[in-house]
């Protein structure tokens, strides 16, 4: 199983195996925020974005997107696919919030007339910042690689989208990875979860994600729980095609 740390990121550990070909990635209490100036961790933050990524990804598979997950293996554990990652984060918003507020001056819940895509450099010492392709070429990144971002951010949308909409969940804006696998077939990446995605419950408004850890607003612990509950239960009843 697992063998040797290959990575220690911010929110995961990840692992060679004895397949040269995939990896096994442990997911960790941990969180950071504001690149990575704030620290914590809360009890069972590993399990819920382990187990709703796999479920996440299992059903994006199903709708024609290709993803690195290979299984889950334990609670708070995945295998997948070994890829050599673009150093690319896709963000995708439908409703206005974080930094597009900021670089808009948009009041955040204002609905977006389509979604956006947005391609920001994955470099933690740059901060990540958003580029256009120009910059992206600059730094040897191509264009059919830019495109393939493009595309799989908003597919990823159209799926996910009604997925949590059926759930009472708002998805106003979300981040992924993509990366190549030895033949060279780019795929999603990374994960999807909490951490990764905001989540506000339609009726209420209530946040159920990371933001609630950004601005300290509690009930951190509970909120995860929450979204990992309307994620699984549904899909364990088979309410999903
Ligand atoms: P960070 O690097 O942002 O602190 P994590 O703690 O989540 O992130 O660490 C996971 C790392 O693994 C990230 O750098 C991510 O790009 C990378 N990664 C995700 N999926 C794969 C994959 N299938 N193959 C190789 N690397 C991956
Ligand atoms: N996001 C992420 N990792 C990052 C930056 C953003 O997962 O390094 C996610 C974030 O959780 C949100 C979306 O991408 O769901 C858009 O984030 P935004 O650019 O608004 O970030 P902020 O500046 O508010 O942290």
């Amino acid at each position: 199983m697992a063998e040797e740390l290959l990575y220690e990121g911010k929110a995961k550990k990840v692992f060679t195996t004895d397949d040269e070909n995939t990896l096994l990635h442990r997911y960790k209490d941990d969180a950071t925020a504001f690149n990575a100036q704030k620290r914590g961790s809360w009890k069972d933050k590993g399990k819920t974005n382990a187990t709703m990524s796999a479920a996440i990804f299992a059903y994006l598979e199903t709708h024609g997107v290709p993803t690195h997950f290979v299984e889950q293996v334990d609670e708070t554990s995945i295998m997948t696919r070994k890829l050599d990652m673009l150093p690319v984060e896709i963000v995708v918003r439908n409703v206005a919030a974080g930094s597009l507020s900021r670089l808009l001056g948009f009041e955040e819940g204002r609905k977006l007339k389509a979604p956006i895509v947005e391609l920001c450099y994955k470099d933690d010492e740059l901060g990540d910042p958003l580029l256009n392709w120009y910059h992206f070429r600059e730094l040897g990144v191509s264009d059919e690689d830019l495109e393939f971002c493009e595309e799989l951010g908003l597919k990823v949308n159209e799926v996910l989208a009604p997925f949590f909409d059926e759930r009472g969940i708002v998805l106003v804006d979300f981040k992924i990875e993509a990366g190549r696998d030895a033949e060279g077939n780019l795929m999603l990446a990374d994960e999807i979860s909490p951490d990764t995605c905001r989540f506000w419950d339609k009726e209420t408004g209530e946040k159920l994600d990371k933001d609630r850890f950004r601005n300290d607003m509690g009930g951190v612990e509970e909120a995860y729980a929450e979204m990992l509950r309307r994620v699984t239960e549904i899909t364990q009843r088979g309410a999903v095609d």
